[in-house]
Parts: C-alpha cells; sequence; structure tokens
C-alpha cells in the first residue's frame, strides 16, 4: 500500500514549503517530495545568493566612495573565495534550518524526483504515494539556446558555483537577472560585457527604469552592446568569442553567462498519466484559485508562469492552503500591484503599471518625474542618479504606478506599494509629511506634472 496524505507538494521551494506549512496549521499530513535542497531556486541559486553578492558589490562601491568622505582604507583587495564561502555557509544555514522547520511540524521528506502515476499516485525513486490534493510547486530552470557552442557558456546555477573570478565576463541577456549578474561582477572588479538583443535592457520596465539603470551600468564601466544576436560561442585559446549574425565578435571572454529566461520544469513530471497537459512553454495552466485542470491537483509559483517571485509562490502557497484546508473558501492570491525589485547599483524597483500600460487602459494619465544626484554622493567622486515616477489615473489622481531608481527604494517601495494597493491618490500622497533628509521624501513632493 502507498503512503496515503492529505497533501503533497512536489517541490520544496519557496511555493511548496509555504503550501505544506500551511495545510499542518490545519492539522494535515503532509509531505514535501524534493529532488535537490529544500529552499529552491531563491535559497540555492536566486534571491539569496544572489543578494549577498549584491551586499558584497554595494560594499566596493561605498569603499571606492569613502576618500571623498575623509575614510581612507587600507589595502583596497577582494577575495572572491572568501566571498563564495561565506555566501555557501549563510545558503547551509538556511537549508539545514528548512529541515529543522518541516521536521519539527511533522512535514514528510521525500528525497528525490518526483513523476505521476496517475492523478492522485506519484512515484519517487520506485516508491509510491498517494495524496488528496497535489500541488505542483517545480519552478523552472535556466534556458541554455540551441547555438553552435552554446555548451561553452554557463547558466546563473552554474555562476553560483564559481570558485574563481572571471576577469572578463559576458553576460548575455538584459532582463533582471542579467542586469543583476552585470553590476555585481563589474562592482568586484570583472570586466563585463552585457549583451542585448535588442536596444535597451529590462525591456518589459517603464523607460524611467530601464533608461536609469542602462546609464547607471554605463558609468560603472559595463560595456553594453545593444542589438547583438549571438550566431556561435567558439572557444579560441582557453576563452570564449562571441559571434553575432552581423558579425560583430567579443573575444577573450573567460565566461560567458546565459541569462535569457527560463523554463519551467514540467518534463520530468509525466503530467499526461495525471491527465494535464503542459502549456507549449511547459508552464501549468491554472485558473485564479491555482487549480489545473484536474481536480484535486494544484500548481503555484513559477511553473504557472504568471509573476516569478518568492513572495508569489509563498502567498500563492498560503492562500491555497487556506482555501482547501480552511474556512476560507475563496481564498486566492490578487496578482494585481504586485512590487518587485531589480538589484541593479543602486537597485530599481516598481509597482503598478507603466506609463504606456496606464494610457492604454485609462482615458486620463498624469505622471510626475524627477531626477537627482541624492546626499549620498555628495562628497563622491561619482554619483549615481535616482529617478522617479508616479503614474496617476482619472481626475482624481489614484496612483496606479510607481518606478523608481536609486539608492534606498528597494527598501522604500515596500511602504509605497501598500499605498498603491489601497487606491491612494496623489492628494493623499501631498498630505503626508516627508521624511527629511531622505530620497523618498521626493515622492510626496512632487509638485509639477510632466
Ligand atoms: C538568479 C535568480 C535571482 C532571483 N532573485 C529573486 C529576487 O531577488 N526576488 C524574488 O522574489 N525572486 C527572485 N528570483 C525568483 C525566485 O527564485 C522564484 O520565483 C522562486 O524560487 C519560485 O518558487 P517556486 O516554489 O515556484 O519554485 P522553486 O523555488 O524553483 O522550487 C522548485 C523546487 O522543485 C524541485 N523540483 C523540480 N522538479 C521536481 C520533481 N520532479 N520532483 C521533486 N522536486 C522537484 C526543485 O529542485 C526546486 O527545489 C530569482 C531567481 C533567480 C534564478
Amino acid at each position: 500500500m502507498p503512503s496515503h496524505y492529505d497533501l503533497i507538494a512536489i517541490g520544496g521551494g519557496s511555493g511548496g514549503l509555504a503550501v505544506a506549512k500551511k495545510a499542518v496549521e490545519f492539522g494535515k499530513k503532509v509531505a514535501i517530495i524534493e529532488g535537490h535542497k529544500l529552499g529552491g531556486t531563491c535559497v540555492n541559486v536566486g534571491c539569496v545568493p544572489k543578494k549577498v553578492m549584491w551586499y558584497a558589490a554595494s560594499i566596493a562601491h561605498a569603499v571606492s566612495d569613502a576618500s571623498g568622505f575623509g575614510i581612507q582604507v587600507q589595502n583596497q583587495a577582494f577575495d572572491w573565495e572568501t566571498l563564495i564561502e561565506g555566501r555557501d555557509r549563510y545558503i547551509s544555514m538556511i537549508n539545514a534550518s528548512w529541515n529543522r522547520t518541516i521536521d519539527n511540524q511533522g512535514i514528510d521528506k521525500i528525497d528525490g524526483f518526483a513523476h505521476f502515476i496517475n492523478s492522485s499516485t506519484i512515484e519517487v525513486n520506485g516508491d509510491q504515494y498517494t495524496a488528496d490534493h497535489i500541488v505542483i510547486a517545480t519552478g523552472g530552470q535556466p534556458i541554455i539556446p540551441d547555438l553552435p557552442g552554446a555548451e561553452l557558456g554557463i547558466t546563473s546555477d552554474d555562476f553560483f558555483e564559481l570558485h574563481t573570478q572571471p576577469q572578463k565576463v559576458a553576460v548575455i541577456g538584459g532582463g533582471y537577472i542579467g542586469v543583476e549578474l552585470a553590476g555585481v561582477m563589474q562592482a568586484l572588479g570583472s570586466q563585463v560585457e552585457l549583451i542585448l538583443q535588442s536596444s535597451t535592457a529590462l525591456r518589459a520596465f517603464d523607460p524611467l527604469i530601464s533608461e536609469t539603470v542602462m546609464e547607471n551600468l554605463k558609468k560603472q564601466g559595463v560595456t553594453i552592446h545593444t542589438e547583438f544576436k549571438i550566431s556561435r560561442l567558439i572557444e579560441e585559446q582557453n576563452s570564449i568569442t562571441l559571434c553575432a549574425e552581423d558579425e560583430r565578435t567579443i573575444d577573450a571572454c573567460e565566461s560567458a553567462i546565459w541569462a535569457i529566461g527560463r523554463r519551467a520544469n514540467t518534463e520530468q513530471l509525466n503530467l499526461s498519466a495525471a491527465g494535464i497537459k503542459a502549456l507549449p512553454n511547459g508552464n501549468i495552466s491554472v485558473d485564479e484559485y491555482e487549480n489545473t485542470s484536474i481536480n484535486g491537483i494544484y500548481a503555484i509559483g513559477d511553473i504557472t508562469g504568471k509573476a516569478a517571485l518568492t513572495p508569489v509562490a509563498i502567498a500563492a502557497g498560503r492562500k491555497l492552503g487556506e482555501r482547501v484546508f480552511g474556512k476560507n473558501k475563496t481564498s486566492k492570491l490578487d496578482y494585481k500591484n504586485i512590487p518587485t525589485v531589480m538589484f541593479a547599483h543602486p537597485p530599481a524597483g516598481t509597482v503598478g503599471l507603466t506609463e504606456s500600460e496606464a494610457r492604454k487602459k485609462y482615458d486620463k494619465v498624469t505622471t510626475y518625474t524627477t531626477r537627482f544626484t541624492p546626499m549620498r554622493y555628495a562628497l563622491a567622486e561619482h554619483g549615481f542618479k535616482t529617478a522617479m515616477k508616479l503614474v496617476c489615473s482619472g481626475d482624481n489622481e489614484q496612483v496606479v504606478g510607481i518606478h523608481l531608481v536609486g539608492d534606498g527604494v528597494d527598501e522604500m517601495l515596500q511602504g509605497f506599494s501598500v499605498a498603491v494597493k489601497a487606491g491612494l491618490t496623489k492628494q493623499d500622497f501631498d498630505d503626508t509629511v516627508a521624511i527629511h533628509p531622505t530620497s523618498s521624501e521626493e515622492l510626496v513632493t512632487l509638485k509639477v506634472a510632466d
């Protein structure tokens, strides 16, 4: 007889852990199946290692500005190995903490990769398990394109395995992962070539963000290659040359990192045995309650292709657990106005609609923009611009979008997202007394519409 559970979560990442923890709160018998390490992408090859390295890069920026403030920093050297060892130790602590948490909560952990036998039975390493409710939370993995020499490049997962720092590195892709890795590597002393297929990075974001982040990257010394459509990678004298369709080349790269997107981890799942058909890109289609087409099987997190962010996967898992096992039978995640931050240097953040999205949706749109060099750089040799935009709709000027680049915006945006979510207006912003001297005070003192 296979072991039977109230709920099985396939994938012990952000979403799987969240739904499992919620189910045990309701006294349910729960198992998590994980083929790799608890914590998933975020803890092991995503947010956490990335943010530790972002802190290192931020400190490097601060050190280079220190002398203007009268602080002389001796022996300004950087040791990659120390950073990587410290980062990995920190991640191991989080892995261990997750193992303890699920142990303490009585959640069974099944090690290995799962596939469906039928809509209520799953097999892992030859053993079968059944459940009344099965949540697919298997996330995604980086894409490597089908191009000659593509295997010479590495992915973001492999980047976190690098034990020596590449001196010259090509980061291929202008999404947030490419931009973040480029900024980190350049600040830590690598020469970074950022390869964009189109004319701009962060294309999905408001131009205020994409333009300011590109400007800041260039100031930091990142070489940006626009409209560079890669045709192949070649190995030459122990280094990599990138070749474009238009014959441009970038040579002598010690490393090339593919950051061109991620695809869903559905291939191994044998979804057809459960009666589920994945979309052509591998994602699993779900309704607003995270139901798949099969009763009792749900999907949450990156696998759904909705908003690939850790807090989204966690919130979707908690809401789903509440709906299935708790009293609130209409519990579901509202996917509108999800804030997000790009950990560039300085960071960028956004919530709500871009200006062009707002103009498509509303008849009357007003915007308020400011650009300035913050006091952080008052005595520094170089300064990075802060830029801010409010997008408002209607006669009452409801704030429907906020777009920020600058020191501190990563922390600033969370509070301002509450305001957008609550439907507050420009007048509410104006009625709020500023905190001085800060950059965030600009957001409540913007006077003239663009
Ligand atoms: C470089 C990088 C940086 C990021 N930075 C941020 C950030 O700053 N902020 C943010 O919010 N988000 C960030 N993300 C995105 C975030 O990591 C994901 O949105 C989040 O981890 C998704 O959670 P999930 O539960 O859907 O999947 P995952 O966390 O990917 O978990 C899926 C788990 O399922 C396991 N698995 C897969 N197939 C099977 C199977 N068949 N059987 C058993 N187990 C299986 C995998 O091993 C994995 O552990 C980043 C991602 C990357 C790659």
